[in-house]
């Protein structure tokens, strides 16, 4: 279906042409709103008693490579509201299509600005100059920095925090607003009277989060009495982990033998794992070495002396926060070993017979649907052999695995690559 175009569909939302002209390289619309009636600014009523009409210029989008010249036939209202100070006023038009004094139609004003945004002010004007959007430079940045700076919303609900301007030298204070969750101040330190200098400019907030008390906590409550402050969710998790690893640390002997790492057989470990297990035997070495000094009454600068340790590494040895634990990987084989335990005490323990039995077993695990999921199983297959070669390879003297399983094994497995 074919509409013919209406001559107003070329002008802003709400405006009929009254008469077009042609002047060289523009063209100059005539227009009249099509509301009988405007809204006095003063205090809202809407008024048809027209008092006079004007003039108003006006630059749109350009047509055809022409630039538009818009000539709006403006009316002066009388207002007739009886308590309103305003007695004439100046037609109005719908903001998103024409905002009182502006130059331009609020759909150009928007390209203008992305224009200056992307370009920036020089290489827009040329631009623009070619679009036959006649603007300046200094008009492309006044548009963009007036655009730039959103209304200041007075928040009510608030977070304050710290933040680095750079890591471990200079610290500022933030503040959200988390009704909108948008950063609203930014300020040049985390001084309690920076904080609360801004603060006290606020009366409206009344929910402050902020962090475990301090600074802030004391330039909120001088600041803004009333407001209720409580712990934000970061700091609350905050303090939850760190009563857990309090917890955790202070009990890891018990946990170290509930789990079973304190006895480790170093002949089963992987060659990366036997190269943790001696750091970790080293580690463990070290704390045993201060925390006796420490015992005997030595002082924690005669240690650092005498076992050539930083002072950092001493402290946090004496408030237990170096203990760790060594465990090793769950491998492959470790579900199976139940069975495998089993096998053994019944006397099956020709090695190819139990990788035989094992095998099939292990394809339960998977289910292939691409030919990289066939790999994996390769790749385990291959891992969990390795596993049952070493299994049967150190034998612990309560099975007393058979040199015979072991040879036979070494030997599946040279056959089988
Ligand atoms: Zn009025």
């Amino acid at each position: 279906m074919v509409h013919s175009l209406r001559p107003s569909a070329v002008v802003p939302r709400g405006f009929v042409i009254v008469e077009t002209a042609s002047a060289g390289d523009a063209i100059i619309l005539t227009v009249r709103s099509t509301d009988i009636s405007s809204g006095c600014p003063g205090c809202g009523t809407r008024s048809g008693r027209i008092h006079s009409r004007y003039h108003r210029r006006l630059t749109d989008l350009p047509i055809a490579g022409k630039s538009v010249r818009l000539v709006i036939a403006a009316r002066r209202f009388h207002c007739d509201a009886v308590l309103c100070d305003r007695r004439i006023f100046t037609e109005r038009f719908q903001a998103d299509v024409l905002a009182p004094w502006a130059r331009r139609t609020a759909r150009l004003d928007h390209i203008v600005h992305h224009l200056g945004l992307a370009l920036g002010g020089r290489p827009a004007a040329t631009i623009a100059r070619r679009l036959m959007v006649p603007v300046s430079n200094d008009t492309l940045l006044r548009v963009v920095r007036r655009r730039g700076t959103p209304r200041f919303i007075p928040p009510t609900v608030i977070g304050i925090d710290d933040w680095a301007w750079q890591r471990n030298q200079r610290y500022g204070t933030i503040i959200c607003d988390l009704e909108r969750r948008k950063t609203i101040a930014l300020l040049p330190d985390r001084e309690p009277a920076t904080a609360q200098a801004w603060l006290s400019d606020q009366h409206q907030i009344n929910i402050v989060a902020r962090d475990r008390g301090g600074a802030y906590a004391v330039a909120t409550a001088k600041a803004l009495p009333e407001a209720t402050q409580v712990a934000d969710r970061w700091h609350l998790m905050e303090n939850a982990s760190r009563a857990f690893l309090d917890a955790v640390r202070n009990s890891m002997r018990q946990i170290r033998t509930a789990i079973g790492s304190a006895t480790i057989n170093p002949e089963l470990l992987t060659a990366a794992e036997q190269i943790q297990y001696q750091g970790y035997l080293h580690r463990e070495d070290t704390n045993t070495t201060i925390l006796d000094l420490a015992k005997s009454g030595v002082a924690i600068k005669e240690i650092v002396r005498r076992t050539g340790h930083s002072r950092g590494l001493v402290r946090r040895v004496l408030r237990g926060q170096r203990s760790d634990v060594f465990r090793v990987r769950e491998n492959s084989l470790e579900i199976y070993l139940p069975w495998l335990d089993a096998q053994w005490s019944a006397g099956h323990r020709n090695g190819t017979q139990l990788w035989r039995e094992l095998s099939p077993r292990l394809s339960g695990l998977y289910r292939p649907v691409v030919a990289r999921d066939l790999n994996r199983v390769a790749c385990h297959r291959r891992r969990l052999g390795v596993h049952l070669n070493r299994w049967l390879k150190w034998p612990t003297s309560e099975t007393g695995k058979s040199e015979r399983a072991k040879v036979a094994l070494l030997v599946f497995f040279s056959a089988n690559g």
